[in-house]
């Protein structure tokens, strides 16, 4: 199976009210991670890559490899995502580099950090849809603005500052009704990074109101939770036992995210967790066998690490044993979906 845009996946998932993670990948590992993962639960996938991911791996690389995914897993459906594009060109060029899907974020500027007028959002985020959809390409929006800076973007605001920033229900559905988007990414009192919350969150972490809201005005659009790793205590304890130093840090709890889901979240980003499964495996390695030299030796249990992760996401969003039972739409279809 060929790459699938994200739309069908989204759809799909809003039919049989479940979400999708979305997890983040700048190398061979982290794919092949999410892949086994896949193939463990059944999953659909949505891999995505920030600008920063880009620039790392090279679009040549990140292309054949998702290419590689697909061809190794034709029965998984697999969306490859652009997250966080800064201006239109950013989202042009992925599309050209096969990306089936894309975020143009024009919350912020084209600096990734100031955040922007309602008016340039609007401007800049129907010109790619209108490029975008006449290729077939899935367009997420971003409404509001996170705190939390990683891999360049995000306003770097505090989570107090966030709370100022929260999406406004009337706004997104005015702005979906001019833009045209797939998906919008709402700004619910997440933020970007392992520091999201200081103390052990109650249960009234995040402004459930606003996915509510938002879901009875637009009942069609698929909402997407950024900066949603749980920041799991096990993982930080396993970088600290082997020598890491992690400052006390929370995340949003999986119930949370369960509760979103159920009013109509479709798209978890998680890339957080990730990060701290793999790192807490090569410390691991690297403290236990100091004599160890061959890279595969600790990027192997990093990837099984990862690959853990991704499968307690992919169950708990409710996407496992999908894989199957979607029959997704080609770039070309959704051409003429749009169309219509
Ligand atoms: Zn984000």
């Amino acid at each position: 199976m060929s790459l699938v845009p994200m739309r069908t996946l989204l759809d799909h998932a809003a039919e049989n009210d479940y979400g999708l993670a979305a997890f983040n990948v700048n190398n061979m590992e982290q794919i092949q991670a999410i892949m086994a993962a896949a193939e463990e639960t059944g999953s659909p996938v949505i891999i995505q890559a920030s600008r920063g991911a880009r620039q790392y791996t090279n679009d040549a690389y990140l292309r054949h490899l998702m290419l590689a995914a697909a061809e190794l897993h034709p029965k998984i459906p697999i969306a490859m995502h652009l997250d966080h594009g800064n201006s239109a060109e950013t989202c042009f060029s992925a599309i050209e580099q096969g990306f089936t899907s894309v975020m143009m974020d024009g919350s912020l500027e084209v600096d990734g950090k100031s955040p922007a007028s309602f008016e340039y959002n609007v401007e800049v985020t129907r010109q790619v849809v209108a490029a975008a959809h006449a290729k077939g390409v899935t367009v997420e929006g971003e409404l509001g603005c996170l705190g939390g800076i990683e891999d360049g973007h995000g306003a770097g605001m505090s989570q107090d500052e966030a709370m100022k920033h929260l999406t406004d229900p009337a706004q997104a559905e005015e702005f979906v009704a001019k833009t045209g988007v797939d998906a919008l990414a709402v700004a619910i009192g997440t933020s970007h990074g392992a520091y999201k919350f200081t103390k052990k969150p109650t249960g009234d972490v995040l402004v459930m109101s606003v996915i509510e809201d938002i879901h009875r005005r637009l009942p069609n659009t698929h909402m997407v939770m950024h900066g949603s790793s749980s920041v799991p205590q096990e993982l930080l304890a396993i970088i600290r036992e082997y020598g890491g130093e992690m400052k006390e840090t929370y995340g949003v709890p999986v119930e949370e995210i369960q509760r979103g889901i159920k009013n109509g979240v479709r798209k978890v980003n998680v890339d957080t967790d990730n990060r701290l499964a793999i790192t807490g495996a090569i410390r691991k390695v690297f403290a236990t066998k100091k004599g160890e030299f061959d890279p595969r030796k600790y990027l192997g249990p990093a990837r099984d690490a990862m690959q853990r992760v991704c499968v307690a996401r992919m169950t708990a969003f409710g996407q496992a044993g999908y894989a199957g039972k979607i029959k997704p739409a080609t770039c070309k279809e959704m051409v003429a979906f749009y169309g219509t």
